[in-house]
């Protein structure tokens, strides 16, 4: 049994979840998640940017964990960070946020906040300003020592927001490996050049 409790704790740096990706083929396997299949458009940009950011923290050393929205197993690891965007009506009354459950996130969600809101030219919501944002379904799975963050990286159904992210994923991908590299003290990975005179 507790062969089986070990095997059962995955290790890794990192963990990256591409929001609502796989759904709604994995949906029936996992009745205990809401079956929320994003916004229009989402589930195609998430998987963009999860890849992303896992290809330049593999590029620097760092292990990550690459999941799907629904994925099986319990993790141990520095950071985790789900991504999203956000979908809402009336559109364009949103934009940026971000979602954490434990005090301990916090650190992690100024650090990642302070460093997008200086970028992105939108509105940044308030930190766990819905109840999908604090309570993420997949916090539970993750025990995660330097912060668990649902990042929401802008609102999708606002057209001026979807334009500029449309251009700019794998620049908003690069960020956020530059700003777990940071939070966790590994790997190294330096600042993405095009931002790095805005800031
Ligand atoms: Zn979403």
């Amino acid at each position: 049994m507790l062969a089986f409790v070990l095997a059962a704790l995955v290790h890794a740096d990192v963990l990256v979840s591409a929001g609502h990706e796989g759904r709604p083929a994995s949906c029936a396997r996992f009745p205990q998640h809401r079956c929320n299949l994003g916004a229009a458009g989402e589930r195609e940009w998430t998987p963009i940017v999860a890849d992303e950011v896992t290809r330049v923290l593999r590029a620097h050393g760092v292990s990550v964990v690459r999941e799907p929205a629904d994925f099986e197993g319990d993790y141990a690891v520095d950071m985790a960070v789900f991504i999203h965007f956000d979908g809402i009506v009336p559109a364009c009354s949103s934009g940026a946020s971000i979602g954490y459950h434990h005090a301990a996130d916090a650190r992690a969600a100024a650090l990642w906040r302070a460093l997008y809101a200086g970028i992105f030219p939108f509105r940044f919501m308030p930190d766990n300003f819905t109840v999908g944002l604090r309570d993420y379904y997949a916090f539970r799975q993750v025990d995660a020592s330097d912060g668990a963050l649902v990042l929401e990286l802008g609102e999708i159904s606002c057209p001026p927001q979807r334009t500029w992210l449309a251009t700019r994923l794998d620049d908003v991908a690069a960020l956020i490996a530059y700003d777990i590299s940071r939070t966790i003290g590994k790997g190294d990975v330096p600042l993405p050049a095009k931002f790095a005179g805005r800031r």
